[in-house]
C-alpha cells in the first residue's frame, strides 16, 4: 500500500476562501506557519464570486459621502432585522471592529474599498463593496497571505481531522496524488456552507421538498465541514434559517438540474405566477422580502417578465456569466435563447401559451402595469413599487425567466465562543479546534439571525477568520491572540473584555 505524505505546520486551515485566506494572514502576522488546503482547483470559495460588499461602520465612504453612522445604530438595524435569534453578542464584536479590523485591515492587504450601497433593512447606506467585487477582494488577499510566506494546498479535500486525548491534532486530506497526513497544533474549519448540497437542504428544511429549490452558493460549499465537525462532537444551532433569494433560474448547463443562477439588473420587470397575476412590489426582491414571497406561491414558481429594452444590462452573479465587475454578454445571450426555462415570444398571448400561465389574467396583469405609467403615477397601485426606474412594456420580443428559490446563504452553523472556539454540547471548547465563516453561521454560529442586512456574510467570515487564526495561532504558541481595535475605545480594554466572555470557566473577574 502507498505511504501517505506527510507534512508538519502550525495552523492548519481547512477552505481558502474569505475566512480560511483572513484566517491564514492574521496567523502568519502572529509569527506561525499557516497552511491553507483547499479541494477546488483555485482558492477563493464563495467569497470569490460574491459581489464583494461588507457591512462596514464609520468608514471613510460614507463620510465622504456625509453619512453619519455608528455602532448603535447598525446594531439597532441588526437587531430589528435579524430578531431574537441574532447572536447579539457577535453582531456587536463584529459592528465595533468593521472599522479598524476590517476595513483599514484589507486596505493594509491591498483591498481597495470604491462604493456604498443601499440594502434592504438598512437605515443608512453601509455596504462596502470592494473594488472589482469578491474578485478584486479575494485576488488581493488570497496575494498577500502568499506574500508573507502563507502556503495553499489546492485541488486537496481534507476529509478528516485527527484527535489524540482530547485535542485536535491535524487532519488528512485527498489530493490527485493521494492520501496527506498533516500534523498541526491547531487546525482552523473554513469550509463555507452548505448550500451548494441540495440533500443537506431539504435535511434541514423538509418542507421544501414538495417543489422545486436551487443550490446556490459556491461549488466547494457542500457541507464537508459541518460533517467534520459534527464527528468531533461540535454544536449546531439555527440549521433551518437559510438565506433564500428569489431572482434564480435554473443553470441548464448544470447535468444534474440541481444549480441556480442569481441573475440582476433588469429594472422594470415584473413578476407573476403560475395564475398569470402579480403578487409582490418587485423593487423589494431580498431574503426578507422577494423571497417570503416567492416561497409562499403555489406552486412555488414565478415568471419574471421583461421586454427587450429590459435586458440589456442583466447580469447573472456566477463565475461562468462574470468576472469581477464584468459580465460575459455573450453567455448571457446564450443562456437567454437557450435555456428551456426561458421563453420568448412577440406577444403577450403567445408567451402565456408558452409558460402555460393563466393567458387572460396574464395579458390584463401586463395591462394594467402599463396603465400606470400612461396614468403618470409613481408608484404602482397594486404592490406599490416606485416606477422612477421603470417602464411600460412595449418593446417585444418578451421574455418570460421562470424562478425558483434559491438557497444562498446559511445562517445557522457550528456554536464558537469569540474566539472561534468550537464548542461542544457542554459549550466547553473542544481543545486546538476553530470554526469560522459560513460552516459557524458566519460567526459565532448565528450572527444574522433569521434575516441579514446583507455585507452580513462575507464581512463576517473574513472578520471572524481573522479572529480565529489570531487564537488559533496563540495556542500553537505564537503571538497574542487576536488584539483587534474596536470603532471606540482601544484594544487592550476590548482584550480584557474577550477574556472574561470566552473563558468557560474563569479564575478571575474582570470589573
Ligand atoms: C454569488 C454570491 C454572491 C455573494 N455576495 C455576497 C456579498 O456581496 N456580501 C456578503 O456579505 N456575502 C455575499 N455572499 C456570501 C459570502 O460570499 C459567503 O458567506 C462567504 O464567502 C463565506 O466565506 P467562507 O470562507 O466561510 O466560505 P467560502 O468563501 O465559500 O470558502 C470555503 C472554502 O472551503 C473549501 N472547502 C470546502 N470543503 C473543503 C474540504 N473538505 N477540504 C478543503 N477545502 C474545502 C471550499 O471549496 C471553499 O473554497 C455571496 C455568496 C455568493 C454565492
Amino acid at each position: 500500500m502507498a505511504q501517505s505524505k506527510r507534512i508538519k505546520t502550525d495552523v492548519v486551515i481547512i477552505g481558502g476562501g474569505g475566512a480560511g485566506i483572513a484566517a491564514g494572514i492574521e496567523a502568519l502576522d502572529q509569527g506561525a506557519r499557516a497552511l491553507v488546503i483547499e479541494k477546488t482547483a483555485e482558492p477563493g470559495g464563495a467569497a470569490i464570486a460574491s459581489g464583494g460588499g461588507c457591512l462596514i461602520v464609520g468608514s471613510p465612504l460614507q463620510e465622504k459621502a456625509g453619512i453619519r453612522d455608528t455602532p448603535d445604530l447598525a446594531f439597532d438595524d441588526w437587531m430589528k432585522w435579524g430578531g431574537p435569534s441574532a447572536d447579539a453578542v457577535w453582531a456587536r464584536y463584529y459592528i465595533e471592529h468593521t472599522l479598524h479590523d476590517l476595513y483599514h485591515w484589507a486596505e493594509r492587504n491591498g483591498v481597495v474599498w470604491v462604493d456604498i450601497k443601499s440594502q434592504e433593512g438598512n437605515s443608512v447606506l453601509r455596504w462596502t463593496r470592494a473594488e472589482n467585487s469578491g474578485h478584486g477582494l479575494m485576488t488581493r488577499l488570497i496575494a498577500s497571505f502568499r506574500a508573507k510566506g502563507g502556503e495553499i494546498l489546492a485541488d486537496t479535500a481534507v476529509t478528516g481531522i485527527a484527535r489524540e486525548g482530547d485535542r485536535v491534532t491535524g487532519v488528512t486530506a485527498r489530493s490527485r496524488d493521494g492520501e496527506i497526513d498533516i500534523a498541526a497544533r491547531t487546525v482552523v474549519v473554513a469550509t463555507g456552507g452548505f448550500n451548494s448540497n441540495l440533500d443537506m437542504i431539504l435535511e434541514v428544511r423538509p418542507e421544501l421538498k414538495s417543489g422545486r429549490v436551487l443550490e446556490g452558493s459556491g461549488a466547494g460549499a457542500n457541507g464537508d465541514g459541518h460533517k467534520l465537525l459534527r464527528g468531533l462532537g461540535g454544536y449546531f444551532t439555527n440549521l433551518d434559517q437559510i438565506w433564500f433569494y428569489c431572482y434564480a433560474t435554473p443553470d441548464y448547463r448544470d447535468p444534474a438540474g440541481r444549480r441556480g443562477l442569481a441573475f440582476r439588473l433588469v429594472p422594470g420587470y415584473i413578476w407573476v405566477n403560475q395564475q398569470g397575476k402579480r403578487f409582490h412590489n418587485e423593487a423589494l426582491s431580498g431574503g426578507a422580502t422577494g423571497a417570503p414571497a416567492l416561497l409562499a406561491q403555489n406552486p412555488r414558481h414565478a415568471w419574471a417578465i421583461a421586454d427587450r429594452a429590459m435586458l440589456a444590462n442583466m447580469t447573472v452573479a456566477d463565475p461562468w456569466y462574470q468576472t469581477g465587475e464584468t459580465a460575459n454578454r455573450a453567455r448571457i445571450e446564450e443562456l437567454l435563447e437557450n435555456s428551456p426555462f426561458i421563453h420568448k415570444a412577440n406577444t403577450l398571448a403567445e408567451l402565456a401559451a408558452k409558460t402555460g400561465v393563466d393567458a387572460g389574467a396574464f395579458v390584463e396583469t401586463v395591462e394594467r402595469y402599463n396603465s400606470a405609467f400612461a396614468r403618470g403615477l409613481k408608484n404602482d397601485p397594486d404592490f406599490g413599487k416606485p416606477l422612477g426606474a421603470s417602464k411600460p412594456f412595449d418593446t417585444p420580443p418578451y421574455t418570460a425567466i421562470q424562478m425558483f428559490p434559491l438557497a444562498r446563504k446559511n445562517f445557522g452553523g457550528v456554536k464558537t465562543d469569540l474566539r472561534c472556539r468550537v464548542l461542544d454540547k457542554h459549550f466547553e471548547p473542544i481543545r486546538g479546534l476553530y470554526a469560522a465563516g459560513e460552516v459557524a453561521g458566519m460567526a459565532g454560529g448565528h450572527i444574522n439571525g433569521q434575516n441579514g442586512l446583507e455585507g452580513t456574510m462575507l464581512g463576517p467570515s473574513i472578520l471572524s477568520g481573522r479572529v480565529a487564526g489570531g487564537w488559533a495561532a496563540r495556542e500553537a504558541g505564537f503571538g497574542e491572540g487576536f488584539v483587534g481595535k474596536a470603532n471606540r475605545g482601544c484594544g487592550m480594554v476590548l482584550r480584557e473584555r474577550i477574556e472574561l466572555s470566552t473563558s468557560p470557566l474563569p479564575k478571575k473577574r474582570f470589573l
